[in-house]
């Protein structure tokens, strides 16, 4: 079967979701289609490992409604090659996607652990919220594997449902590397007195399935039993299909201020995307909801007829128990850091800098300050500790 379309989008996730809205703003009758993996029509993904686990919010609550635009969506088929001379698509089962434009918003793959099982959840997908929520059930022992935004959210969330949770993790701490030492410290000790098990400085390095559950091997020459296991160990951008077509990828799909790649009718935006950073004078690839609904937005008015730069320097927010922060640029504990607490690891900012730039801040329970954040990062300085100490929170 043959589609023709204006705009076609593939991958059906938060990014393309923000592109069809935007292109349906800017031109009423376009023909939008969107191709997408998961069967699932666009959903919001940070709810996953928050807040559908608080309350009874029920799954379909995070369906992001992209019917509205208008577009059509073609859900369970994956985009298996990509003609660019002839301007189209074809997915798993043989359709043929026409297009004029394409926008490539095919996110990001988690990274696996060595084994899998029915019980083992590499998550990412509503499917695998689904998946985890039938094994955490009070009681259950679960293995949570990495300990950056999704281990340490989860590890927070099955925690709250009565599961024995146990932290596996390579580095010092949770949110080491990005969080000061102190503050991570901090943190370990919060999730200890909730219950949480931490095993710092270990690797999986095998596992299998085993009746009601998956036992791990560690690095350390141990190894365990769990009801389920849940790995968060970062991802990798879905770029194959763009390198496949001789587009330029290097950790991420490459584009240019307005977010196209070297094909001028092709684009790319959100997780897949590695796009020039104005107000950090770097190139970047973020996985931040903030991102993915603010490139695909641009995308989507440029592929429509705008000719702007994106210019937003994207922030990422996390919850852990009642805790929660904003964090705007790069979080790095390389960088200089200086610490200002309003009441210590409860509240309080903390700066990055780096050769006189302010290159990141951390807003911990401080909230309404992302666009003075942003404000701060963009000045030429130079900063030092006396220079930033205090400029935030700012009265807005
Ligand atoms: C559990 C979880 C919690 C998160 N929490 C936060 C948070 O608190 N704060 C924050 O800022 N960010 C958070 N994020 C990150 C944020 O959700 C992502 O940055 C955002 O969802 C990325 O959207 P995307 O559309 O670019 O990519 P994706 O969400 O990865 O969507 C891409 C889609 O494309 C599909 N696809 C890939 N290849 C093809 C193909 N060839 N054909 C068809 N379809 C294809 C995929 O199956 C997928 O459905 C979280 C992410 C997760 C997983």
């Amino acid at each position: 079967m043959q589609h023709d379309y204006d705009h076609l989008i593939i991958g059906a996730g938060m990014t393309a979701d923000a592109a069809a809205k935007a292109i349906r703003d800017a031109d009423a009758t376009a023909r939008i289609g969107i191709v997408g993996e998961e069967t699932h029509a666009p959903y919001e993904r940070p709810p996953l490992s928050k807040a559908l686990w608080k309350g009874d919010k029920p799954a379909e609550s995070v369906d992001l409604g992209t019917a509205k635009s208008g577009a059509t969506l073609h859900l369970g088929r994956r985009i298996v090659s990509l003609d660019r001379i002839a301007h189209q698509a074809i997915d798993d089962q043989g359709d043929v996607y026409r297009y004029q434009r394409l926008l490539l918003a095919t996110g990001a793959a988690p990274r696996r652990l060595p084994f899998d099982g029915e019980r083992v959840i590499h998550f990412r997908t509503l499917d695998d919220y689904l998946a985890l929520r039938r094994y955490a059930v009070a009681g259950a022992a679960i293995a949570v594997v990495g300990a950056g935004f999704i281990g340490s959210e989860l590890a927070a969330s099955l925690a709250s449902q009565g599961c024995k949770v146990t932290m596996l993790f390579p580095g010092a701490g949770i949110g080491a590397g990005r969080y000061p030492r102190s503050l991570s410290t901090f943190v370990d000790g919060y999730y200890r007195q909730r219950g949480v098990v931490l095993c710092p400085g270990v690797r999986v390095v095998d596992g299998r399935s085993v009746a009601d559950g998956a036992e791990v091997a560690l690095s350390d020459g141990t190894s365990a039993r769990y009801d389920a296991v849940v790995a968060g160990l970062g991802v990798t951008p879905n770029g194959e299909l763009a390198a496949a077509a001789g587009l330029a990828v290097d950790n991420g799909i490459v584009v240019d201020a307005q977010l196209r790649t070297n094909d001028p009718d092709i684009f790319a935006a959100g997780d897949v995307a590695n796009f020039p950073c104005v107000p950090l004078g770097m190139r970047l690839r973020v996985e931040h909801e903030n991102a993915a609904i603010s490139m695909g937005h641009h995308a989507g008015r440029v592929m429509a007829g705008a000719h702007e730069d994106y210019t937003t320097l994207p922030f990422f927010y996390s919850d852990l128990f009642d805790l929660g922060y904003e964090a705007v640029g790069l979080l790095d504990d390389r960088f200089e850091i200086v610490e200002q607490w309003t009441e210590p690891y409860r509240e309080g900012v903390v700066y990055y800098l780096d050769d006189g730039r302010v290159r990141g801040v951390l807003l911990w329970n401080v909230w309404g300050q992302v666009d003075p954040a942003r404000e701060l990062i963009a000045e030429a300085g130079p900063h030092d500790a006396d220079s930033v100490r205090g400029r935030l929170p700012k009265l807005v």
